[in-house]
């Protein structure tokens, strides 16, 4: 579904991806490890639009080349940031109905029922204000909010940031009933013994490179991972 080819992305003079290549088929969820700095978020925003970037992206067999950011949200791709970035002073419902900002009212009223049937939580809370929740709470509103552009890619930048290891686990959950549902998953985690748990396949960035790839599995029984990664 998500072909990234030789993915070169600088800031000025650093180059923080140096000919990434990464391959996400459909209905899987693939995730990216590594420490902080070695290109995660880099790598989100590149596939997403939001840098720009050398190389290529082919998503659905097409090229992104050229492509805007709203041209990628129309064609299925959503990303939910690393900070959240939540309206804050706006409520949990509003936040959700922005999240839907390219669609007609009557286009996204179904969504929202089914946004809220995945998150319990948000309808009751849907009168909040945002920047009220909790971390794990804004989180699901946050995945909720990209679930209302109706991704068929969902690129997801560690959604467990901050959150308390029980709430992790709810979180990554979460994910593994996003591919039940259809949606094919790029994840950027820490944590990474438990994306590795959910994922499919993985890959590991270290200063900008592909340094390992592999099926999740394989990789989480991997010595060298383990003594780098996953603690020993
Ligand atoms: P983390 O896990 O800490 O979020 P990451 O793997 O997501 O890290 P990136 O945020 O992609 O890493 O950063 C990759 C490299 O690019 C780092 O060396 C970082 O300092 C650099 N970098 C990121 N954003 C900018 C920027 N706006 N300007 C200059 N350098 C940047």
């Amino acid at each position: 579904m998500l072909d990234v080819r030789d993915l070169h992305t600088r800031y000025g003079r650093v180059e923080a991806l140096s000919g990434v290549s990464v391959a996400v088929p459909e209905g899987h969820i693939v995730s990216v490890i590594g420490a902080n700095g070695a290109g995660k978020t880099t790598l989100m925003n590149s596939v997403m639009g939001v840098l720009p970037a050398q190389g290529d992206v082919v998503y659905a067999g097409e090229s992104l080349r050229g492509v805007s950011l709203e041209g990628r949200v129309a064609r299925g791709i959503s990303l939910v940031p690393e900070r959240r970035e939540l309206f804050a002073s706006m409520s949990v419902a509003d936040n959700l109905t922005l999240g839907a900002y390219t669609r007609r009212r009557s286009a996204w009223r179904a969504d929202l029922d089914e946004v809220y049937t995945r998150f319990p939580r948000l309808l009751e809370r849907r009168a909040q204000l945002a920047g009220t929740l909790s971390g794990g709470e804004q989180q699901m509103l946050a995945i909720g909010r990209a679930l209302m552009a109706r991704p068929r890619l969902l690129l997801l930048d560690e959604p467990s940031l901050g959150l308390a290891p029980l709430i992790v686990r709810d979180i990554l959950q979460i994910v593994r009933g996003l591919r039940e549902g259809g949606v094919t998953v790029l994840l950027v985690e820490q944590n990474a013994r438990a994306s590795l748990a959910i994922s499919d396949e993985a890959y590991v960035l270290e200063t900008g490179q592909v340094k390992m790839s592999g099926p999740a599995g394989e990789l989480a029984r991997n010595p060298e991972l383990t003594a780098s990664y996953l603690g020993g």
